[in-house]
């Protein structure tokens, strides 16, 4: 199949049940996500809303990797052949889900990029904030710095992130909460939730919080930062 080199953004509202898997086989990783959260809660506490720029903008870099690996390895992107970009933002139970199309995420890759904050782009982000502070400069990096993943703590107080990359068989499930420190991974079970390829981010939001599961209001923010929008209210959408 042609592969649609056009990335097309598809936000929609959406009324089924939470899309969690079941934690039951969770196994505990050891290392901790990390005290640094409450210096970005800290940090970006006004500017909460940035944490939809960072998903969108690892989502595109994560299909702008599937793109340039299925130049010399067609095979990649042979199960799912759009290259898309979605969010879904299901008002009722205040979640927003995220997906992509794109390259995924290993197991080992899983805990390699989001096991902790140290090696991620929000812990750059943060070392930037506070050089610039110790140099006398003002907090308006916002703009200039990609605030990285961890952002979605600003927000959430539970992210799971399945994923499912075209070098694994399987399909896993990273967990967090803003309170453990720790993460699971345990692979996708539902089948309702296994995906062909790519990564699917959900975000339980803060009691505070939930009103940003509007499709209207995460439209209007995503509006500042991407090129194309597409709108669907089609409920029957959010499971693809
Ligand atoms: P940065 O994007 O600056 O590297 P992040 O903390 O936002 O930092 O993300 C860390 C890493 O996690 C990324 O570099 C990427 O390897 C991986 N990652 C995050 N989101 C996705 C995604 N949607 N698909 C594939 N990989 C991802």
């Amino acid at each position: 199949p042609q592969l649609n080199m056009k990335t097309n953004w598809f936000i929609m509202g959406y009324r089924n049940e939470s899309t969690a898997a079941a934690s039951d086989s969770a196994s505990q990783a050891p290392p901790p996500v990390s005290r640094l959260l409450d210096l970005i809660v800290n940090s970006l506490y006004s500017n909460k809303e940035v944490f939809l720029r960072a998903l969108i903008s690892n989502a595109s870099d994560a299909l702008d990797k599937l793109r340039y690996l299925s130049v010399t390895d067609p095979e990649l992107s042979k199960d799912a052949a759009d290259l898309d970009i979605r969010i879904y933002a299901d008002k009722e139970n205040g979640v927003i889900t995220l997906t992509d199309s794109g390259i995924g995420m290993t197991r080992q890759e899983l805990v390699d990029c989001l096991g902790t904050i140290a090696q991620s782009g929000t812990a750059k982000f943060l070392k930037a904030l506070k050089d610039n502070k110790d140099a006398g400069g003002d907090n308006n990096l916002i703009g200039q710095f990609g605030v990285g993943f961890y952002s979605a703590f600003l927000v959430a107080d539970r992210v799971t992130v399945s994923t499912k990359s075209p070098k694994s068989d399987k399909q896993y499930v990273w967990e967090s909460e803003a309170d453990s420190r720790s993460y699971t991974i345990k692979e996708e079970t539902d089948p309702q939730l296994i995906i062909p390829r790519g990564t699917r981010i959900t975000l339980h939001l803060k009691r505070d919080e939930k009103g940003f599961a509007d499709p209207e209001r995460i439209q209007k923010l995503e509006k500042g930062y991407t090129k194309e929008v597409e709108v669907d209210d089609d409920p029957a959408e959010s499971r693809k």
